[in-house]
């Protein structure tokens, strides 16, 4: 806390991780005296710059870009830009923390990193879109490449944005490879990356509720947010026979009685980058709510799917009130530690993110070795490796937490199990 007053974001994920670690670290002295608590909470590089360029009135705007390179014991830093207002270094040091350990749990051989920017894509033209990306290239092509660093997409980073960054890079560079994930197909990217975080989390809960004798068949599910994880959350959920009724947006949040209309909500979102309040038009029973999703609809699963800290203690108190029994994390800590407590102690079940929304990345990792074999492999292909991966994950946080003692407990799970590979890498390759 001393070393890092003004990021809170990051000491909140910084003390879920290390909180849960304790057991390992009274259980294997070598992490203390390798001192990998004080090495793996610091990033290898931080990487600040400016990012002028031009708006349609001929204005020079000036925002302010980010890339954490956290961690490269078991492979290049890979983790997404997010491009959104709130974006700080406090923010960007959480999400490359936490991705050390999701990269980790993938049992792929990639490092956490995450970057971004406070520019928001939100109102602007394409133009002006073009304009930031390829400023914010121009400086970060200088420390990223397909060994050393593949960012990716994340909030308000999307396919148009990647492939305006994809382009500047390789004008600059003059060397066409798999630098970035999340390309068009086209030209690299591939098949089910757009569809992966949702239906890895989908996997997962899935996997979770089976091992609980539970069943997602016949779940009524809430989820928030309304962007790539929501959408292809909700879709899956769907295809697995359960009822998705609610979805949100940073303005509001829309409850469908009758399951939600995807087609609709692809329609506002993805065709015509709108809010949801529209959905009321193609959707005249559903209810239209101003303001931040209260989880005040009943539900047997929640999976928040939009931003950090967006269900908190009141929140998590009505879910349980209303009989919610599993929360499984498609953002990044969505949850407070005070509602993810309250969440464990009414013994719900909880997949945290770092595990539950692993497939986004995973499948970027399947990406890139297409793009090292210079292949294309085909959706089913692809999708069945995520599906085969989410599940390995699901039993290997399960028996972590069962192998300290913590049963049940897939928060302890997951960072036992992303935290124990990164850490004995470390001390393979000696202090540095
Ligand atoms: P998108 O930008 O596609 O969608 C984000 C959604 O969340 C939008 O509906 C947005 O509303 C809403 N939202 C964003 N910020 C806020 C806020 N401060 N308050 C309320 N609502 C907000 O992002 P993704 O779906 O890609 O990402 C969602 C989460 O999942 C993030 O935490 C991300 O880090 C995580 N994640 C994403 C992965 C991926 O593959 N995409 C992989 C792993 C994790 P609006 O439309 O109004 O902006």
């Amino acid at each position: 806390k001393a070393k890092n007053p003004n990021e809170p974001e990051f000491i909140q994920a910084a003390t879920e991780v290390l909180t849960s670690l304790e057991p390992v670290f009274e259980a294997n002295p070598k992490y203390q005296e390798n001192a990998i608590l004080e090495r793996i909470t610091e990033p290898e590089r931080v990487i600040m710059f400016r990012v002028p360029w031009v708006d349609d009135n001929g204005k020079v705007q000036v925002n302010r870009g980010f890339r954490v390179q956290f961690n490269s014991a078991i492979g290049p830093y890979k983790g997404g830009l997010r491009l959104h207002p709130s974006v700080n270094l406090g923010v960007i040091k959480f999400l490359g923390f936490e991705q050390i350990f999701k990269n980790s749990l993938t049992g792929l051989p990639i490092g956490g990193g995450k970057g971004g920017s406070d520019f928001d894509p939100k109102g602007k033209s394409d133009n002006e879109v073009m304009a930031f990306c390829q400023s914010f290239m121009t400086e970060l092509c200088k420390h990223i490449g397909a060994d050393t660093d593949v960012p990716a997409g994340d909030i308000g980073t999307g396919a148009r944005e990647i492939g305006y960054m994809f382009g500047q890079y390789k004008r600059i560079r003059n060397v066409y490879e798999g630098v970035l994930t999340g390309k068009g197909l086209n030209w690299g990217g591939s098949l089910a990356r757009t569809e992966a975080t949702g239906y890895g989390l989908l996997y997962l809960t899935e996997e979770m509720l089976k091992c609980n004798g539970k069943d997602i068949n016949g779940a009524t599910v809430c989820i928030s947010g309304a962007g790539n994880v929501a959408i292809y959350a909700t879709q899956k959920a769907t295809e697995l026979g359960a009822k998705v009724v609610t979805l949100s947006d940073s303005t509001g949040w829309v409850y469908d009685a009758e399951g939600i209309d995807l087609d609709a909500v692809k329609e506002i979102k993805e065709v015509k980058r709108g809010r949801l309040s529209e959905y009321k038009n193609y959707r005249p029973n559903a209810e239209y709510h101003e303001g931040k999703f209260d989880w005040s609809v009943k539900c047997d699963v929640a999976l928040p799917c939009a931003t950090q800290n967006e269900l908190n203690a009141d929140d998590a108190k009505r879910l349980i009130a209303n009989g919610c029994y599993a929360v499984a994390e498609g953002a990044n800590m969505p949850t407070t530690l005070e509602a993810t407590k309250l969440i464990q102690e009414a013994g719900l079940l909880f997949a945290p993110g770092k595990a539950a929304n692993a497939g986004g990345v995973a499948t970027s990792a399947l990406e890139m070795s297409q793009n090292s074999q210079r292949l294309s492999w085909t959706f089913e292909e692809v999708d069945a490796k995520l599906k085969n991966i989410m599940v390995n994950i699901f039993h290997n946080i399960d028996n972590a937490a069962k192998k300290y003692g913590y049963e049940g407990n897939y928060v302890v799970g997951a960072n036992i199990a992303g935290f124990e590979k990164v850490a004995d890498s470390m001390i393979a390759q000696g202090v540095c």
